[in-house]
């Protein structure tokens, strides 16, 4: 007889997708605006940096997964 088990799920952590950054805070430095962002869906966290209004964020960190 065949048993019947349950496939493992992967974890939202691991499936890729395109992360849904959201700001949760800024902080304005003489380098530039130092933003704390957050993937909407699965919680990681990145610290950007953005030293022009007009142009994308540089990352300072890695993406640090929870
Ligand atoms: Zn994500």
């Amino acid at each position: 007889m065949t048993s019947l088990h349950t496939l493992p799920n992967p974890t939202r952590s691991t499936r890729i997708h395109e992360h849904a950054w959201v700001a949760d805070s800024r902080h304005p430095t003489s380098e530039g605006v130092v933003v704390y962002v957050r993937c909407a869906e699965c919680g990681t966290h990145r610290v950007d940096l953005e030293t022009h209004p007009q142009r994308p964020a540089t990352p300072l960190s890695a993406e640090i997964v929870r």
